[in-house]
């Protein structure tokens, strides 16, 4: 477009400055404009129209000879007329021409009169009509004077026109400069005003769709980034120095190639103030191509880059605000419990429900037999499952202590995984529940989907695990101290309040129980003769035969000294006395030194009028007491129980 302007640019802004400046002529400032010496190469067109024009509009003459244009070099630009000079006479010519438009006196001679053409405000030529084989004399001479006049007079028609037609062009060029500004700010605000990284992108896009509807727009995103938006792809890096996309995106800059079909390609790096998120690729025929429109895609890219910078780093506040809410929440509610049971439910309940898995499975580590225990899972067929500790990724965490994820198990099955089998499963996370340093557990939450998982799945779970840890210790302790609170030091049976509440929580919900009451024949003699130590492994044997004989069910407790007692829950009398000959029989068959029981044995039925736990005990010992009376290693069943059933 400048090119075509016959005056350059900068000299219509000089002058339009100078021309503001006086306020006196507004409307007609351009006639004061003149030729100047800068106008030179664009002005030879316009002589050379004008010199067309004034040939044409002149009366045609013979007589007048061939019209010649000159510059005021001598050169010449045009001419009208069959006679022509030869190049010597060309070159006398041009000298006469230039000593005429120095001096600015006409030339005359036999063959030519030259009349050099004045400017309009100075005494200076601006260029020089020639009339050659025309015979000079005083009234030719003053008739071609004001031919040249009607030359100038057309000269400088063309050249006003001219001058306002740049002047138009300028205003139309700085009216388009404004609009494009005025559209880049608003969608840079638009830009901005995007707080998703999704919009971000789509925004950008669109802006540039609707700016330069002629080409293609394509966003290649170096970010883990999933969008259903067919123009949204992902960059990918292979050190590809031809690549157009990847050297834009190393270089930060823009990148241009010209392709043989006839279409050119740009990329145009989306940078933010931290790092180059990805490249914004252009496609448009090479006619499109308009240079002056690089600055605006390498803003609207930058806009975007540190919009979409922004967009993330809420993204990641917000994303790192829930999580620890997520925690907090998390951690409350495990620390409300202090069952086990509970606690890994619970915990298979929320990873489900966080990380949107298919399934989750929590194993606890069982040190005495080297396995994994399923604790929790919502895959019936994984609870309650064993798992050695060197199988499956479970495996690999125990030797490890690291979490492990996986994108897809199948294409890339680095162990056999039965969860992941029997799930039918590809992605998967398994994660250490570490306690006081010491691996207790693992973690696994697994999707039927590849790739589900994200890094930040995988982080959360992390410190999800630690808190998860925590509780397990927590509740474990717990439990420990429970056990250590109803467990007999010495024997390992129950202590004598559990067994009395267990006794009263039975006799609410069942229908009978019986009570057998152990004690050690002479048992003060085997003190006395083997010493106390050995008084105690007697203890501990006849305990160990207790256990030996009766059910899960049952409870065992340490009554008393040595005295041991077992309820028997929903046993009548009859099934009772037959365990507790099986009691005293091993007994005497299996200590050493030998050692007889005695046994008081009573029953209760929900028929009875009064159902406690001290009468049942007050007849069982009762019972016993007979059976030391009627000598001892034996089993007596208390009188009521006896008669009454
Ligand atoms: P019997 O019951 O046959 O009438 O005679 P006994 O000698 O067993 O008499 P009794 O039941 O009255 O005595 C209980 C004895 O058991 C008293 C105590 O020294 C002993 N004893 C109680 N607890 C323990 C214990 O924990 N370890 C040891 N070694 N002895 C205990
Ligand atoms: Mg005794
Ligand atoms: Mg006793």
């Amino acid at each position: 477009m400048r090119k075509s302007m016959i005056i350059g640019e900068p000299a219509i802004v000089e002058r339009t400055s100078d021309i503001q400046s006086n306020t006196q002529q507004p409307a007609i400032w351009f006639v004061h404009e003149d030729v100047q010496d800068t106008d030179e190469p664009y002005i030879i067109p316009l002589l050379e129209d004008s010199f067309h024009q004034w040939v044409e509009e002149s009366v045609p003459s013979s007589m007048l000879g061939t019209k010649i244009l000159f510059d005021v070099s001598g050169r010449q630009l045009a001419i009208g007329g069959h006679h022509k000079p030869d190049n010597d006479q060309y070159d006398r010519l041009g000298q006469w021409v230039s000593t005429a438009c120095e001096t600015m006196e006409c030339f005359q001679s036999d063959e030519v009169i030259i009349v050099p053409l004045k400017k309009r405000s100075s005494s200076q030529a601006f260029a020089a009509l020639a009339w050659y084989g025309v015979s000079s004399n005083e009234w030719i001479l003053e008739w071609l004077k004001t031919a040249a006049l009607h030359y100038i007079s057309i000269f400088y028609h063309r050249f006003e026109h001219v001058f306002v037609r740049d002047l138009m062009q300028q205003q139309q060029f700085l009216e388009k400069d404004a609009s494009r500004r005025d559209k880049l700010y608003k969608a840079t605000k638009r830009l901005h005003d995007q707080i998703d990284v999704s919009s971000v992108v789509g925004e950008l896009l669109d802006i540039m769709e609707k700016c330069y509807p002629y080409a293609a727009f394509t966003l290649y995103l170096s970010q883990d980034f999933v969008d259903v938006d067919q123009r949204i792809k992902p960059l990918f890096i292979r050190n590809n120095a031809n690549d157009l996309y990847e050297k834009a995106f190393l270089e930060s800059k823009p990148n241009l190639e010209f392709l043989e079909d006839g279409t050119l390609q740009l990329g145009i790096p989306m940078s933010g103030k931290q790092a180059v998120y990805g490249v914004l690729g252009i496609t448009m025929k090479r006619e499109q191509w308009d240079e002056s429109e690089i600055g605006a895609y390498v803003m609207l890219a930058g806009s975007a880059g540190s919009a979409f910078e922004n967009a993330k780093l809420y993204e990641q506040s917000n994303l790192l605000i829930g999580e620890l809410q997520l925690i907090n929440e998390l951690t409350q509610r495990l620390n409300q419990s202090l069952r086990l049971d509970e606690i890994f439910e619970f915990t298979t309940k929320e990873l489900l429900h966080i990380f949107k898995a298919d399934y989750c499975c929590v194993l606890q580590l069982n040190r005495k037999d080297n396995l994994f225990q399923v604790m929790s899972s919502n895959f019936p067929v994984l609870t309650a499952d064993h798992v050695s500790i060197d199988f499956g990724y479970s495996g690999i965490v125990y030797q490890t202590k690291e979490p492990v994820i996986v994108s897809d198990y199948w294409s890339s099955r680095l162990v056999q995984s039965q969860m992941m089998e029997s799930t039918r499963s590809r992605s998967l996370i398994a994660t250490p529940i570490m306690a006081n340093s010491e691996l207790v557990g693992v973690i696994m939450v697994a999707h039927q989907s590849p790739h589900f998982f994200s890094y930040e799945n995988y982080k959360l779970i992390q410190v999800l695990s630690t808190h998860i840890g925590l509780a397990i210790s927590n509740a474990s302790l717990h439990a420990e101290v429970r056990r250590m609170v109803i467990t007999d030091n010495l024997t390992g049976l129950h202590v004598r309040h559990y067994l009395n509440e267990k006794i009263q929580s039975r006799q609410r919900k069942d229908r009978n129980g019986s009570l057998v009451l152990v004690d050690i024949d002479h048992f003060k003699k085997v003190n006395d003769t083997y010493g106390h130590q050995v008084g105690d492994q007697i203890l501990i044997a006849v305990s160990e035969v207790i256990r030996s004989v009766i059910r899960e069910s049952d409870i065992a407790a340490r009554w008393g000294g040595e005295e041991l007692a077992v309820y028997l829950p929903q046993i009548r009398s009859k099934q009772a006395y037959k365990i507790a000959e099986r009691i005293r029989s091993r007994v005497e068959e299996s200590t050493s030194p030998r050692v007889t029981v005695s046994c008081g044995l009573s029953e209760w039925t929900c028929e009875d009028e009064k159902i406690s736990v001290e009468s049942l005990f007050y007849r069982a010992d009762m019972a016993l007491y007979e059976a030391k009376n009627g000598g001892r290693n034996q089993i007596v069943v208390d009188e009521r129980t006896d008669n009454g059933r």
